[in-house]
């Protein structure tokens, strides 16, 4: 039952606050969704999950317009690649783009945005282990990027997100996570007064409560919630 496994991941959240001396109240659980129905997203929404992550824009559309009314209320992240093309659509359906990850997209959502009215909340994806797999930016490019996306005019930069390496030893990640939450405190520093970023996107199923003990503002949470997903092939049919 999804109320049961978002009853658990809450507890589990609050546990690993108050061993870091940190209130839960600083801590939002994203439900990661992809692949998940509409109708098990309805039985979160009534066990009361109003922040969803998404990765494919197409899919995303699908299921936020057949939410009817329990839309209401509800927060939606994109977490995926999002490619140039899909900015609009993007800027449309979502509250907060996590997954900043070029000057390019970056232009482009600042282009959209600005045509829509409207100002972008968006996190930048680091690829804190610079793996050649994954998209993000680089720490040691994270200072001149945010230069350049600070000055965009529709673009709203509030925190940094991350996925670090794949390792089946959770512990694994916390040196990673440290990383993104010193990269922070750094920015802050540098870009005070321009630019604040009070977001820490870090931490899945497998290593949440690490993340929170190293200062996770939220945590993206999707097999924990909803199990296990079908194959990958399946998943990208869906986008
Ligand atoms: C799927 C996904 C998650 C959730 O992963 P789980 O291990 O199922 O909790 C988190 N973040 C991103 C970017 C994802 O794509």
């Amino acid at each position: 039952m999804i109320s049961e496994r978002l009853q658990d991941v809450r507890q589990r959240i609050a546990e690993a606050a108050a061993r870091s001396g940190r209130s839960e109240n600083n801590i939002k659980l994203l439900a990661a969704s992809k692949t998940v129905s509409v109708d098990r997203i309805r039985q979160a929404i009534s066990s009361g999950q109003m922040l969803f992550g998404e990765n494919y824009v197409q899919e995303a559309r699908k299921k936020i317009e057949s939410l009817g009314d329990l839309k209401a209320g509800t927060v939606w992240h994109f977490i995926g690649h999002l490619q140039r093309n899909k900015a609009r659509t993007a800027i449309r359906l979502f509250d907060c783009i996590e997954s900043l990850d070029s000057l390019r997209l970056a232009a482009a959502i600042d282009r959209h945005a600005q045509a829509a009215g409207k100002k972008m909340p968006v996190f930048v994806e680091v690829n804190v282990a610079e793996e050649a797999s994954k998209s993000g930016i680089p720490p040691e490019q994270l200072r001149s990027f945010l230069q350049e996306v600070a000055a965009l005019q529709a673009v709203e930069v509030c925190g940094l997100m991350t996925m670090p390496p794949w390792d089946s030893e959770p512990e694994a990640s916390r040196p990673w996570f440290r990383i993104l939450r010193q990269l922070k405190d750094e920015m802050n520093d540098i870009f005070s007064g321009q630019l604040r970023l009070e977001e820490l996107s870090m931490g899945m199923s497998a290593d949440f409560e690490i993340a929170i003990e190293e200062g996770a503002t939220v945590v993206r949470i999707g097999t924990a919630l909803f199990g296990n997903r079908p194959e990958k092939n399946l998943a990208s049919s869906l986008s």
